[in-house]
């Protein structure tokens, strides 16, 4: 992965000149090469984040193994508005509703974004509390060891994830089960 581009410029937003701005350039197996262009505005707190594909847009499942707390924590997830994130092992499922954002995050990110689920899932349905406790601890253990897989799948092709080893990702068309 390489920086194309990293400035501080002013923000579309609030027109303060605080919007670090950055390009990263990532030639991916499968997806050719991709441009993530991500922002944050230090002055109103805007974020932006866009990613362009050169090729790609086929229904793509992406099978991710995190065998250590290093591929949780050095592992990117790049989920487009149409990805669903799903883990087998941990037992969490993120759908993309209609108003879904993209976003970039760490492995790690993700499962903290996860955590935050389960804790807002017991304000709700707090009859559930002993399972969220339990899941809640499993997430703990694999954000540090790792020892889950997460699948990432998405209709028009447009998520991925950058695996810190690339053996530790396969991909493979949607429609085959
Ligand atoms: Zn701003």
């Amino acid at each position: 992965m390489s920086i194309v581009t990293q400035m501080t410029t002013r923000c579309p937003v609030c027109g303060a000149n605080a919007f670090s701005y950055t390009e990263l350039l990532y030639d991916a197996p499968y997806f050719g090469k991709i441009l993530i262009s991500t922002g944050y505005c230090n002055a109103c707190g805007y974020r932006y984040f866009d990613v362009d594909y050169a090729e790609s847009g086929n229904p793509t499942r992406i099978v991710f193994k995190a065998e250590d707390g290093e591929d949780v924590s050095r592992s990117l997830v790049v989920r487009s508005k149409t990805g669903s994130v799903k883990s087998p092992e941990l037992g969490f499922s993120l759908e993309p509703g209609p108003q879904a954002e993209p976003f970039i995050t760490t492995v790690e990110g993700l499962l903290y974004k996860a955590l935050d689920y389960a804790e807002r899932l017991r304000v709700l349905q707090p009859e559930s509390g002993r399972r969220i406790d339990e899941f809640v601890a499993n997430v703990q253990r694999a954000i540090e060891a790792g020892g889950f897989t997460l699948i990432l799948e998405d209709p028009l092709g447009k998520s991925l994830i950058i695996p810190r080893r690339p053996e530790s990702v396969r991909i493979e068309p949607l429609d085959s089960t």
